[in-house]
């Protein structure tokens, strides 16, 4: 059982959760939007403090991450929850799983009893400790926290950062960036790098596909950078929803101005969960916002979910040269020194591109 962190006690036992931009105001007994927020008796409680439902060794360009420790492995992990609701959501079944009433029992409210619930939700127990201990024996270069929105196990992402921070294992977080900026702080001197989503340019469209707003996920994107996280950038086009050249020009011009060298991602929709009613994204769409990324000025656009198709490879923003060549999630070359093309010296922007700093491997 453990308190949750970010939230403040209000009268007649309620409690206000400030971990993300819900600011979720949680009468005792009630969960917040997440469902893995539990107000009892006043205090609130995570559910998922030691809950992990999901943990693997991936490629780190399957986050994606193309621009940090090109060829290592991450260690994966995540709980269940998130405190968005997309209807696209490709990990639905657990990341949408806490707010399925039948999943949980009925527990009277004014019961002191959390076992109850905690019980009920599903993973394995893992501590810390133990998810930095496979991270080593792995090899692994990093550890992820991902798969379903690693704000809402916060507790759990936070000490694991700072326990494999001590350990010299990196940190990543796969994100939607709707985090509130306290715990952005609170992250960040133990967060090496983050893929954040940007859905839509659209606050109407965050709001009903998603049950979040724009706002804040902007101010993520820009507070990452700030604090020195590298950041790239994810955005699934989703066929008439998020896939106008003015949208595509408006989110291609706010991750310019955050930073040109900020790698955007831009990924294939097929259909899932419970948008069934669009077709797969054509891979002209997708190269059409490739183009779109690169008259705004990013030197580094990536085409997702188009293994062989799309564009996956890093060109030096001085010559063009090809420096870093994918297939999917695997890395086929790398000739990048001291983080420069070793062709005309440029600069490529990222953390330890040079494939000789890697111990990771790929599985
Ligand atoms: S993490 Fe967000 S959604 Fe969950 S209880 Fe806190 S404010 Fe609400």
């Amino acid at each position: 059982m453990k308190e949750a962190a970010f939230y403040e006690k209000l009268p007649a036992g309620r409690v206000r959760c400030r971990l993300c931009p819900h600011e979720c105001e949680i009468a005792p007994g009630q969960h917040g939007v997440c469902a893995v927020r539990h107000n009892r008796g006043g205090v609130l409680y995570t559910l998922v403090w030691d809950k992990v439902v999901a943990h693997n060794l991936d490629p780190i360009e399957k986050k994606p991450l193309f621009h940090f420790h090109p060829g290592s492995t991450s260690y994966s992990v995540a709980t269940v929850g998130c405190n968005l609701r997309c209807l696209n959501c490709q990990n639905w079944e657990i990341s949408q799983w806490s707010k399925e009433r039948h999943h949980w029992p009925d527990t009277d409210p004014s019961c002191p009893e959390l076992a109850v619930l905690e019980r009920a939700v599903i993973g394995e127990p893992m501590t810390p400790e133990r998810i930095v201990a496979i991270a080593q024996h792995s090899r692994a270069v990093s550890i992820s926290y991902t798969y379903t929105e690693p704000t809402i196990f916060f507790e759990l992402a936070l000490a694991t950062a700072q326990l494999a921070r001590q350990q010299g294992l990196k940190n990543v977080f796969v994100t939607n960036g709707y985090t509130s900026p306290a715990a952005i702080h609170a992250l960040a001197p133990v967060l090496d790098a983050a893929n954040v989503d940007l859905k839509f340019f659209n606050d109407d469209a965050y709001r009903h596909i998603c049950g979040g707003r724009l706002g804040p996920v902007l101010e993520t994107i820009q507070l990452y950078r700030q604090l020195g996280v590298w950041v790239e950038v994810t955005t699934l086009l989703i066929p008439s929803l998020n896939d106008t050249e003015a949208e595509l020009r408006q989110m291609a011009e706010f991750i310019a101005g955050v930073g040109v060298d900020v790698p955007w991602h831009i990924s294939q929709f097929h259909p899932t969960y419970k948008m069934q009613d669009r077709p797969r994204t054509p891979a002209t769409t997708i190269h059409r916002a490739r183009q779109i990324g690169l008259a705004a000025g990013l030197r580094y656009v990536y085409e997702g979910n188009l293994p062989g198709q799309g564009h996956e490879t890093t060109n030096c923003p001085g010559c063009g040269r090809a420096v870093i060549e994918r297939f999917g999630f695997r890395v086929l070359r790398n000739v990048v020194r001291n983080g420069q093309c070793p062709a005309c010296g440029a600069a490529i922007a990222g953390v330890e591109l040079s494939p000789a700093v890697n111990t990771g491997r790929q599985p």
